[in-house]
């Protein structure tokens, strides 16, 4: 199965992008969401993070998502122990459901594709890019957070340039959701065509 990763800063519209290739029958993994889920799911992801953080890191079975960001705020040595327990059970769960996919490519959605460095168990990438500005404004819109909020989380991620490097298809998104129509359809052929080769 060819896999293709789509990403992009907060507020690119990463989402709109990956729902419209939907559109076109093309499967959609939501990494982030799936992790979610999987932390409150999965028996090993929470005996460990349980083992690591404590018993209270989960509340009535649920992640006490904001007990867990608290510590690992200004904690990187914690941060990358977290993630070393949940990334590699998103991998295994993503793989489970690529093998039961059986269109010509599938999308896996991810904030942070390039930062986890599960770019590199897929096929291809595609870049959802949007002046900072832009985004700002559309995250403060969509959410209520404060621009300060917005840019806040824009600094835990990789900027712009990092990912464009990375990118083997970029879809602008500075305008209209009409401009993205045309864009997404290119690529999605071009997809189909270095799957089938
Ligand atoms: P996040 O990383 O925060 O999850 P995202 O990259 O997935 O964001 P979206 O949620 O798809 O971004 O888009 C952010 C907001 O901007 C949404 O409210 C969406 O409807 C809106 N949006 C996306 N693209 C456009 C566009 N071209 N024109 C107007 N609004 C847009």
């Amino acid at each position: 199965m060819y896999k293709v990763g789509i990403t992009g800063g907060i507020g690119s519209g990463k989402t709109t992008v990956a729902k419209a290739f939907k559109e076109l029958g093309v499967p959609v993994y939501y990494a982030d969401d799936e992790a979610k889920k999987l932390t409150n799911t999965n028996a090993e992801i929470k005996e460990a993070l349980i083992e690591l953080i404590g018993e209270e890191v989960y509340e009535g079975g649920l992640l006490n998502r904001k007990l867990l960001a608290s510590k690992i705020f200004s904690d990187k040595v914690l941060l990358e122990k977290v993630n070393a327990i949940i990334h590699p059970a998103v991998a295994n769960h993503f793989k489970e459901w690529v093998a039961n996919q059986t269109s010509a490519y599938v999308l896996k959605e991810a904030a942070i594709l390039f930062e986890s460095g599960s770019y590199k168990q897929l096929d291809a990438t595609i870049v959802v890019s949007a002046d900072e500005g832009v985004r700002v404004k559309r995250v403060m819109e969509r959410d209520g957070s404060t621009k300060e909020e917005v840019l806040n989380r824009m600094a835990n991620q990789w900027n712009e340039d990092q990912r464009l490097a990375l990118a083997d298809y970029v879809i602008k998104n500075n305008t209209t959701k009409e401009l993205l129509v045309k864009q997404i359809q290119q690529v999605h052929e071009d997809i189909i065509r270095r799957a089938n080769s």
